[in-house]
């Protein structure tokens, strides 16, 4: 099962702006992404 993490002290890979966000892992592939609301986009995260 897929889970949401949420967090209001993340940082985001890409902007790497602090504030909040939800990591979300895909069980099916063990990916870990973040959902960025300054990017407003899902950004992967390498090496999880
Ligand atoms: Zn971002």
């Amino acid at each position: 099962m897929d889970t949401v993490e949420l967090s209001d002290r993340a940082v985001c890979p890409a902007c790497t702006q602090l504030g909040a966000g939800g990591y979300v892992s895909f069980e099916s592939d063990l990916r870990l992404a973040f959902a960025c609301p300054s990017c407003r986009k899902l950004v992967w995260i390498d090496g999880a």
